[in-house]
């Protein structure tokens, strides 16, 4: 099978960035790293890149594939030249390139770090030398984010953390529902808090780029969700993003709309406010903003309601109310109403 590939270069000496184009003969059922094996073999010994188990579980091996991540392990190479397609690989996102494909993960490290990785239990161990024994169906909460191969690929994706660089970002904000979700984790007050500050879980713009593109199957949007559930249900709720998402809950029940207007106010309170107001009439001349007077109301406000009392009928605080991602269906199937019929 011939393979054409486009390999973003980049010399650290010159800060010089180029595509080179690259032709070889692979086998059909060669994979992108096989590709990139063969040829820094036979072709070029200086093209950069990591690996190191060729099995998708040590997540080395992930780049950017005409800007979408994946990892090289796991792309049939077959797959990218169907019709004579010449695909571009490049480094992944959001982190500095040291050289071609490789990038500094210390960045990632950091923000890591700075969730503190490590469970606190409290609670004493039962005694007469046995083990704390945590149930299968308790540790379910967490099975996914404990999936977690820190390929990086979520964070390249990540449009959130291109705007701000000092956001956590879907990788290690997934590390902190792993432990906050953990029930022999005692400490999560104190931890909610931290995670719901500046640069935390409110910071995710919600474009479920994580959670598409994980090889691994982590959802980490479904862990910032259950991290900004748990901190309701905690009470940690003043801060501005906790302010902001409480505030569509109030709008929609009680005009059925979000009352954009008013979020500015409730979100960054008056005195912020005040400042935003030459904006506000720039946005309001321009048609992207509504005026807060008079109030934009719904003609008919039941169905609104009606999905609030569904979904407080089911008394699902916390992470239990997050349904969301990949398993969305099967779940809203799992806890529906149930049909006048079926009452009887
Ligand atoms: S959903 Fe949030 S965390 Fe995930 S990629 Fe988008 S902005 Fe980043
Ligand atoms: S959450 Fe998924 S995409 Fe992000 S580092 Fe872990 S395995 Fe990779």
């Amino acid at each position: 099978m011939q393979i054409r590939l486009q390999i973003q270069r980049s010399d650290p000496a010159s800060g010089e960035t180029r595509l080179q184009l690259y032709e070889l003969e692979a086998r059909r059922e060669a994979t992108l790293l096989d590709c990139l094996e063969q040829i820094k073999d036979e072709l070029d010994g200086t093209l950069a890149f990591r690996r190191s188990c060729r099995e998708g579980i040590c997540g080395s091996c992930a780049v950017r594939i005409d800007g979408r991540t994946a990892l090289a392990c796991r792309t049939p190479a077959a797959e990218l030249v169907a019709g004579g397609r010449i695909p571009i690989i490049a480094p992944i996102g959001n982190l500095p390139v040291v050289r071609d494909l490789v990038v500094e993960m210390e960045p990632m490290w950091q923000k890591m770090r700075a969730v503190e990785p490590f469970l606190r239990p409290t609670s004493e161990a039962p005694g007469d030398g046995r083990e704390t024994v945590v149930s299968p169906a308790r540790l379910e909460a967490v099975r996914k984010e404990a999936l977690c191969i820190n390929c990086g690929a979520c964070v390249s994706e990540c449009d959130a953390m291109t705007v701000s660089p000092e956001f956590l970002g879907p990788h290690a904000l997934a590390k902190a529902w792993r432990l906050v979700g953990d029930p022999r984790e005692q400490e999560n007050a104190p931890r909610l808090k931290r995670l719901s500050g500046e640069h935390g879980i409110w910071e995710c713009t919600r474009c479920y780029l994580c959670n598409e593109r994980c090889p691994k199957g982590v959802d980490p949007r479904d862990a910032i969700a259950k991290l900004g559930a748990e901190a309701f249900a905690a009470g940690v709720t003043r801060d501005r993003g906790a302010r902001h998402a409480r505030w569509f809950v109030t709008s929609a029940r009680t005009t059925g709309w979000l009352r954009e207007s008013e979020l500015v106010v409730k979100t960054l309170g008056i005195a912020v406010s005040v400042t935003k107001i030459p904006l506000a009439l720039r946005l309001y001349r321009r048609g992207k903003a509504p005026l807060p007077l008079p109030r934009h109301k719904a003609s008919e406000l039941q169905p609104a309601r009606e999905l609030r009392r569904i979904v407080a009928g089911q008394d699902r605080r916390g992470a239990l109310g997050i349904v969301q991602s990949e398993r969305i269906l099967e779940r809203i199937e799992l806890v529906r109403a149930p049909e006048p019929e079926e009452e009887l």
